[in-house]
């Protein structure tokens, strides 16, 4: 075993030096970790190493003695100062909290953690190399599987994927206790690009085929890896200024700094990808354009959910009112909190976000660091039902976001202006179970209600963009709008395939590379035969 642990101490302080001297301050805040101090965890994780040293050297312990091990816990930045602060919320693991964690796992031979991962990936096998200290081994056997490690470790739902199945958890009756597998994937795809360690996937020697991929997000960058691989031609179109889809435009810095997602694109431009922003399939020129006048072989649909659903109340029109994709598409893509930004951001002393899921989070969350003195959140059913994933809802609760359960929106009030004044809800009460298994809505009769506030944020989830079914002859859509594909991905159109949130609605950033990859794998086929 490599003994990286002596100088973790060390090469821990600078990493964390590191991430606060990255971290843009937009309030002006110094940043000081009184909150959850990385030394602290550190010193208990040594100080447990040191306990347990020579099981773990010579990888000896018994499965008590591993569900014995404490769970580490993830560091965060105090909840005061991040609030205003677009650096990331969580600070990540040391290499001895990566080590101890890694000892939890039992390497169960049934891995059930593999089969509840949609992309499969090898999970005791690469926390069996982290936990001896062999950090490269173990990102190298995640990217067998998946192209995205370190963002995955970040916004993954492991929850309800891997975590949830998790022997451990299990065994300690809390799947809060289960192995950490999202930390450790994060620490150890971290640990791999802070030393300028990613090694580029080979690529086999040209085909001359070429493929036309629609939308830069997880999906269409995992199809252009996996198609670039086999030695064919791969264009990437993108409708913005920057690649990344969703993880660039819609999850926020405090959540997923960019400069990773752009590291991850770096990778695939060294692979040879190539990539046209500012680019929009069905208007600056179509699907069938491609593939007839400029010579594509074959397409993928990668185009994503983008369109807003709304609540179609009164009041939506008026000034102040945003739908969270909008909202923060402005703060991620444009940057509009900095000063003379081209789209600057709406001063808003009240925000008040409409919704329960992750993106009311985000929004509620981005709109304390543009600002807003009080943000509020209103959701027609309780904190058990909320969709959203617990840690997020923690997070924005310590960072000060204020839930108002059982409310609902009937109408927003604005001034003589057009401006946003007030929103008045009505009160709920809980039901029955819907189809959904959770307690329904039901309204409470007389008891609408006002509520000052300068901003309203609709975080109701996102619709399919028509655009390239209006546009694309032959494409066939399900009565939501979403493209149909069959389990490969084939679309209705010869040579096109679909992937991701415009074939699933809106899912995750795993979902959306598992679709990819399966149809790459067909596609690569398809290719090979003409
Ligand atoms: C605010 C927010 C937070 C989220 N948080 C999480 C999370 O924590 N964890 C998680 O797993 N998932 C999360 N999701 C969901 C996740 O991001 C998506 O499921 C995932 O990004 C879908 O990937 P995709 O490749 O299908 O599409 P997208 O990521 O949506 O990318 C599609 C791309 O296609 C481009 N495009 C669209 N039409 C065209 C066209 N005609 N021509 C050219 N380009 C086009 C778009 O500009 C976009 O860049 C979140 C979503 C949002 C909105
Ligand atoms: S289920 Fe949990 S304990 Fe078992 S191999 Fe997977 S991560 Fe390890």
């Amino acid at each position: 075993m490599k003994d990286t642990r002596k100088k973790s101490a060390d090469s821990d302080a600078s990493q964390v030096a590191d991430s606060v001297a990255n971290c843009g301050a937009v309030s002006g805040a110094n940043y000081t970790d009184n909150y959850t101090n990385i030394d602290a965890f550190e010193k208990k994780a040594l100080d447990f190493i040191a306990s347990v040293d020579d099981a773990i050297q010579n990888q000896s312990f018994s499965p008590k003695e591993r569900l014995a091990i404490p769970l580490q816990e993830m560091p965060t930045r105090n909840p005061l100062e991040r609030s205003r602060q677009m650096c990331e919320v969580a600070i990540g693991f040391t290499e001895s909290m990566a080590i101890l964690e890694a000892n939890r796992c039992l390497q169960c031979k049934n891995q059930p953690c593999v089969a509840a991962c949609p992309v499969h990936v090898p999970i005791p096998q690469f926390i069996a190399k982290t936990a001896q200290g062999a950090f490269k081994e173990a990102v190298d056997i995640i990217k067998t599987t998946n192209l995205l490690p370190a963002v995955c470790g970040r916004v993954c739902p492991q929850e309800l994927q891997c975590q949830s199945v998790c022997t451990v958890g299990k065994s300690l009756k809390d799947i809060d206790k289960a192995v950490g597998i999202g930390r450790l994937e994060r620490f150890v795809a971290d640990w791999e690009r802070e030393r300028n360690l990613i090694t580029i996937p080979e690529v086999k020697p040209e085909t001359g085929k070429k493929v036309a991929v629609v939308g830069s997000g997880p999906a269409g960058l995992t199809l252009a890896a996996d198609v670039r691989r086999e030695g064919h031609s791969v264009t990437i179109f993108e409708a913005f200024h920057k690649m990344g889809g969703v993880m660039v435009y819609g999850i926020p810095e405090f959540r997923l700094p960019k400069a990773i997602v752009a590291k991850e694109i770096e990778m695939l431009k060294e692979m040879g990808v190539q990539f046209r922003t500012n680019y929009l399939v069905g208007r600056t020129g179509t699907l069938g354009q491609l593939l007839k006048e400029e010579g594509f072989d074959a397409a993928f649909i990668g185009s994503g959910a983008g369109l807003p659903k709304f609540l179609n109340i009164p009041g939506e029109n008026l000034i102040g009112v945003f739908s969270a994709n909008e909202y923060l598409t402005r703060a991620n893509l444009m940057k509009a909190y900095k000063e003379f930004a081209a789209t600057p951001f709406y001063q808003a002393g009240h925000v008040l976000v409409v919704g329960g899921g992750n993106v009311a989070m985000d929004a509620a969350r981005m709109a304390l660091r543009l600002g807003a003195k009080k943000v509020s959140l209103v959701y027609r059913r309780t904190r058990d039902e909320m969709p959203a994933r617990k840690e997020e809802v923690d997070h924005a609760e310590e960072e000060g976001v204020i839930f108002r359960f059982l409310e609902n929106p009937i109408r927003i009030l604005g001034d003589e202006e057009g401006r946003v004044v007030s929103i008045e809800v009505l009160s709920y009460e809980l039901g029955e179970a819907d189809e959904s298994g959770r307690r329904s809505p039901v309204p409470i009769e007389d008891s609408e209600h006002l509520i000052d506030c300068d901003a309203v944020i609709i975080a109701l989830g996102n619709n399919s963009n028509p655009l390239m079914a209006q546009t694309t002859p032959g494409l066939d859509v399900d009565l939501r709008g979403q493209i149909i594909a069959d389990a490969e991905g084939k679309t209705s159109l010869p040579a096109v395939w679909a992937g991701g949130d415009i074939v699933l609605g809106a899912a995750t950033v795993i979902l959306a590379m598992g679709e990819g990859r399966k149809a790459a794998a067909s596609m690569n086929t398809y290719l090979a035969s003409i």
